[in-house]
């Protein structure tokens, strides 16, 4: 039996397996109803053969695109001499490797100094690992986190999650993290850095001192909200004042999504740890990473753990795609040449829209449009996937159509999919104005 609730279940028989094997908890897969087969740079195909220009990129784990060839002769060289695919986390030359790339090409030449947990392989993970080891540290059980921040859904992590909706799915009250608001959150001219600092100074605030404070430069579940420099050195400033850590939740908006391979390059933050998951490893394999300074790395051998935290494929798939795109600037300097072409291609979309589109979020290569309400984004990503366009939203309220194309695909590719996207926001303008005029 199919949940008659699903899109999917108006065409059962292509995904008649799917509905029948697998669990309701499945989601993606309803916005976008095909059965994808093969995937190559900018591109997925259905088994139909039908191409789909590839706005998602797996939420930004696919940075460089699907099946970059560098990354996969390396890993095809790889598996070819019989590497080692599972260490645990026992030395192996993969991770040996990919540790002096991390070092030489992207630690060193930016003045930065951590030292590498792996954990298990999810992004959750790793945010799991930083909070405990914030906890350890401080001794401190409380977590400052912030309105609209996505940090993961299991229990630790879920904690510093703001959505209700992946909230509600614990079942079991989420303790240790005190929400605070994010920058800009009750519009301009609101310091909440400010209000953050008075409500820890006042002995009466009622907030527990932190062992921590997460944030994410940029949100990207929560809305493509971006905080500015200023707000993130206060931050950072007030963790310190606080004798909290100051962690920044990298996952989506590292490895370049920005426009600099740490979100916060350039803004003179100290992060005490980061977190890295998403398109770390570059090519979609599984791999997690904690960058801790090295004075803060006061575990016990095993005391955090995970049994997939030696994925060798992932480690050597992660050093071609530092070698391949970090080695030097060049690349850099493309995405944000890239960012702005994309900020330029959706202001165009919201100028001819100004009905439906309220206002452009979003910086570098993670950028969108605010359309008000899903009622609205909703229709668009249904149109604009049977144009052959994958785009998700975001956002409290899904109201965020959120462009998270590969880094590298080409201006053609880009213009393309902006073009299905404007398209499909002009009939949704189309029909606001006719329902309006009803
Ligand atoms: C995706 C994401 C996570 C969770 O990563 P998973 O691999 O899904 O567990 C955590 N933080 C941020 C900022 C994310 O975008």
């Amino acid at each position: 039996m199919y949940d008659a609730e699903t899109p999917t279940a108006r065409e059962p028989r292509p995904f008649a397996t799917f509905e029948r094997m697998e669990s309701k908890v499945r989601s993606y897969c309803r916005s976008f109803p095909a059965v994808f087969e093969r995937a190559e740079g900018s591109w997925q195909y259905d088994k139909d053969g039908k191409g789909y220009i590839d706005f998602l990129t797996g939420c930004s784990v696919l940075n460089y695109g699907h099946n970059h060839p560098a990354m996969k002769q390396a890993l095809i060289d790889y598996i070819q001499s019989d590497g080692v695919v599972h260490s645990l986390d026992m030395h192996s030359k993969a991770k040996g490797e990919f540790l002096e790339a991390l070092e030489s090409k992207i630690l060193k030449p930016r003045g930065m100094n951590y030292l590498a947990q792996f954990t298990g392989p999810t992004g959750a993970n790793a945010v799991e690992a930083a909070l405990k080891l914030a906890r350890k540290v401080t001794g401190r059980t409380n977590v400052i986190a912030f309105t609209n921040g996505f940090h993961g859904v299991t229990l630790g992590a879920l904690a510093a999650t703001g959505n209700s909706h992946h909230r509600g799915g614990a079942h079991i009250p989420l303790s240790g993290v005190t929400r605070m608001p994010y920058d800009g959150y009750f519009g301009e001219g609101v310091d909440t850095a400010a209000q953050l600092d008075k409500m820890l100074s006042d002995p009466s605030g009622g907030v527990d001192k932190p062992a921590a404070i997460i944030v994410e430069v940029v949100q990207g579940e929560g809305g493509l909200n971006v905080a500015s420099a200023e707000w993130l050195q206060k931050v950072e400033k007030i963790a310190r004042k606080h004798g909290a850590l100051f962690i920044v939740d990298d996952i989506q908006a590292g490895c370049g999504r920005t426009g600099t391979f740490f979100s916060f390059e350039g803004m003179g933050l100290k992060p005490d740890i980061i977190t890295m998951a998403k398109s770390l490893s570059g090519m979609g394999l599984p791999m997690a990473l904690v960058l801790v300074k090295p004075e803060l790395d006061q575990w016990k051998p095993g005391e955090h753990n995970g049994t997939f935290r030696g994925n060798c494929h992932a480690f050597v798939t992660a050093k071609a795609a530092i070698d391949t795109f970090w080695s030097d600037d060049d690349f850099a300097a493309e995405v944000q040449r890239k960012g702005e072409r994309l900020r330029k291609g959706l202001q165009e979309i919201a100028m001819a829209n100004r009905g439906v589109v309220k206002g452009l979020k979003g910086r570098g290569m993670m950028r969108g449009l605010d359309v008000g309400s899903s009622e609205i984004s909703d229709p668009v990503v249904d149109a604009a996937f049977k144009k052959g366009l994958i785009i998700e939203t975001s956002g409290a309220h899904d109201q965020i159509l959120k462009v998270l194309a590969p880094l590298n695909i080409s201006d053609a590719d880009l213009d393309a999919g902006l073009e299905i996207l404007s398209n499909c926001v002009a009939e949704a303008a189309e029909r606001q104005a006719l329902g309006s005029a009803a």
